[in-house]
C-alpha cells in the first residue's frame, strides 16, 4: 500500500521529522526555496496530513487539497487557520494545549517583572557606564509584591500567570472573561469583574485571551485611557488583541508606567516606534520557546497527526464537530 503523504510547512523538531520520514512520504517546505504559499498550493493537492506552525492556511492555499485529513499545528493558538473553511472541507485541525501553559506563564511573569523593574533599560544603563553614582529616581521601578493583578482571559495560561501572582507575590487577582470561570478563579480568590473595573483597579494587566472575532482589538485607546498611570501592561496573547498604535501613543505620553510585549500585529517585528521607547520590553514571540516545551509541543502535534492518519480521533481537536 502507498505510504500516506505528509507536508511539513515550517521548521519542526528534528527527531519528530525523522520519525515522520520513517512512517510516511514527507515533503518539507522551505520559504527559501520560493513563494511559500505557492509551495503549499502544490504540496496539498495529494497530501493526507500537514504539520507545522506560523503560516496562514485558508481557502487561498488549501483549495486544491483532495484528501487532506488533518492539519496539526504545533501551537495552542489557531488564529492562523480558517476553521470555517476547514469544517466545510472536513479537514481536522489539532493543536497543542497544556504542555506550554507553565512556560508561557513564566514568560508573561518575566515580562511583567522586567517592565516593572526596568530590567532591560537598567542593564543597558549599567553596561554603558552610566552608573557613576547610586541609581536615583530616574531609574526607579514599581513594587510588585502585594499589588493587584488583572488577567484578561483567565484560561489555562491566564490562570497560570495568576497563580504566580497569588502564591508567589501575594497579589489580589481580578479577571475578565466572556464567562465567569469559577473553577479557575476560586482557588486564587480571583474576582470576576467588568473590563472597566479591571482596567481601573489593576496595577498589572496581562492579556491572555485567544484571538477570535470578539477579542480582536479588545484593548484600544479608550481602554488604555482607563488604566492607572503606574500600570504595567503585558501582552503574551496575540498582537491583534490590542490596538498597537494606541499602545504606542499611550507609552509615548507616559500615560501608563510600562509595557511588556511578546506578540505584535505584524511579525516578525522589523521596524517599529516601539524600538525608540525605553518604557517597553520587546520580545520576539518566545512564550513557549524553551527546549523542553518545544519538544513536548512537537511530540503532541506528531501524536495528533499520526492518530488522524491511522484512523483514530486525535486527542486535541479544535473542530471535532463536523464528524
Ligand atoms: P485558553 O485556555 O483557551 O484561554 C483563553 C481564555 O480567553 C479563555 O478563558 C476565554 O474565556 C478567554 N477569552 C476569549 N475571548 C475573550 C474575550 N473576547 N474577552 C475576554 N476573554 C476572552 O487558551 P490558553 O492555552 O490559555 O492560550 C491563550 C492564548 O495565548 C492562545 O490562544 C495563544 O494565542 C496565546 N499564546 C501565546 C504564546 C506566546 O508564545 N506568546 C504561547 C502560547 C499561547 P471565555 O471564552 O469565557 O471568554
Amino acid at each position: 500500500m502507498d505510504k500516506k503523504r505528509v507536508v511539513v510547512f515550517s521548521q519542526i523538531d528534528q527527531t519528530i521529522l525523522e520519525r515522520l520520514q520513517q512512517q510516511y512520504e514527507v515533503q518539507v517546505l522551505n520559504p527559501k526555496s520560493g513563494d511559500i504559499n505557492e509551495q503549499i498550493r502544490q504540496a496539498v493537492t495529494n497530501a493526507d496530513g500537514m504539520i507545522g506552525s506560523g503560516r496562514v492556511l485558508n481557502e487561498s492555499n488549501l483549495a486544491s487539497a483532495q484528501q487532506l485529513k488533518i492539519i496539526s499545528t504545533v501551537s495552542v493558538g489557531y488564529d492562523n487557520y480558517d476553521v470555517d473553511y476547514l469544517n466545510q472541507k472536513k479537514i481536522w485541525l489539532s493543536n497543542t494545549p497544556h504542555v506550554l501553559t507553565e512556560t508561557t506563564a513564566d514568560l508573561a511573569f518575566s515580562l511583567l517583572m522586567s517592565a516593572a523593574r526596568r530590567v532591560p533599560y537598567l542593564d543597558q544603563w549599567t553596561k554603558q557606564g552610566q552608573w557613576k553614582r547610586t541609581a536615583g529616581t530616574e531609574q526607579f521601578g514599581q513594587d510588585i509584591f502585594g499589588k493587584t493583578l488583572g488577567i484578561i482571559g483567565l484560561g489555562n495560561i491566564g490562570a497560570a500567570v495568576a497563580r504566580r501572582g497569588y502564591y508567589g507575590f501575594n497579589m489580589d487577582i481580578l479577571y475578565h472573561n466572556r464567562r465567569e470561570k469559577p473553577e479557575l478563579a476560586q482557588p486564587l480568590a480571583a474576582k470576576y469583574c467588568s473590563m472597566s473595573e479591571l482596567l481601573q483597579h489593576s496595577d498589572f494587566i496581562v492579556m491572555a485571551v485567544d484571538l477570535n472575532h470578539e477579542s480582536k482589538a479588545l484593548i484600544g485607546q479608550a481602554e488604555f485611557d482607563q488604566m492607572q498611570s503606574h500600570a504595567v501592561f503585558v501582552n503574551i496573547a496575540r498582537g491583534s488583541v490590542i490596538d498597537e498604535a494606541a499602545l504606542i501613543n499611550t507609552l509615548k505620553q507616559n500615560k501608563i508606567f510600562a509595557a511588556g510585549l511578546d506578540v505584535y500585529t505584524k511579525e516578525p517585528l522589523q521596524e517599529s516606534e516601539l524600538f525608540n521607547l525605553s518604557n517597553v520590553v520587546t520580545l520576539p514571540h518566545v512564550g513557549s520557546a524553551t527546549e523542553e516545551t518545544r519538544k513536548k509541543m512537537a511530540e503532541l502535534a506528531y501524536q495528533n497527526l499520526v492518530q488522524a492518519l491511522e484512523g483514530q480521533i486525535p486527542r486535541y481537536l479544535v473542530n471535532p464537530d463536523f464528524n
